[in-house]
């Protein structure tokens, strides 16, 4: 997909080249999967956070985008892109915390949909306003609560959650396709804070788990606001 993003760039710390860097970085990071760099050398990540913070924008740190919440760092939107895609082109993704919208950019360069959650309004809105902005017709936002059971049948080929899970957001699995795979950052015992990446594939037979990196996600909350 050719898009012409180049009127986003910016100068200096928006511009391509200090993108490319953040990708550099993510190379040496020991991301690997050349259709992930891809996607993030192309979105435009300094328009996802507020104007003041834009120049930090390709720094490997999670940034406030209000309410509380925060955009993920580059290399753990990169992680969780690279391991529900698993070498392949993904068909349906099921998003799971829109946030500022960033990760669903990303998502929706290597798959056919994205069909993303957020429980917050505001964010929601936020969200959309971005995604609009980049001419991303292959997503749609939905508020809700994306930990409970929703009224859709859609089948997705990886579902991406981006919020801390304490438990293992069962009724998700449901909407898992055979071969699909869930990214969902889960609690380490213990603490409510710190959490590991976990992959759960679902096979022929039932689901098989992978636990994988630390890291650190704002929770994943019940309800709307
Ligand atoms: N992917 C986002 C990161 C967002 S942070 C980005 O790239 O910017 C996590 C987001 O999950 C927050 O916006 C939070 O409001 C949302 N969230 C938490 N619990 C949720 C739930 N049960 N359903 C939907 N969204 C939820």
């Amino acid at each position: 997909m050719q898009r012409d993003w180049g009127r986003f760039n910016g100068i200096g710390m928006t511009s391509a080249r200090t993108r490319a860097r953040m990708v550099a970085r993510l190379r040496e990071q020991g991301i690997r999967d050349e259709t992930v760099l891809t996607a993030m050398n192309a979105v435009p990540r300094h328009i996802f956070v507020e104007e003041s913070l834009a120049s930090r924008a390709y720094e490997d740190t999670p940034l406030p985008i209000g309410h509380g919440q925060t955009i993920s760092q580059p290399w753990v939107v990169a992680r969780m892109t690279e391991l529900a895609r698993q070498g392949k082109r993904l068909q349906n993704v099921l998003e799971i915390g829109s946030g500022s919208g960033y990760q669903t950019a990303v998502l929706a360069l290597v798959a056919d949909h994205v069909y993303t959650v957020e429980r917050i309004g505001a964010l929601v809105a936020k969200a959309r306003r971005h995604l609009r902005e980049l001419n991303l017709t292959n997503v749609a936002i939905m508020h809700g609560d994306g930990s409970a059971a929703m009224e859709t049948s859609l089948q997705a080929d990886a579902i991406v959650v981006t919020a801390g899970a304490t438990l293992l957001p069962e009724a998700l699995l449901m909407h898992l396709d055979v071969g699909g795979r869930m990214v969902v950052p889960l609690a380490v015992e213990g603490s409510s804070e710190l959490q590991r990446l976990t992959v759960i594939e679902r096979t022929a037979n039932g689901f098989k788990e992978q636990t994988l990196e630390a890291v650190r996600f704002v929770p994943l909350l019940p309800g709307t606001a």
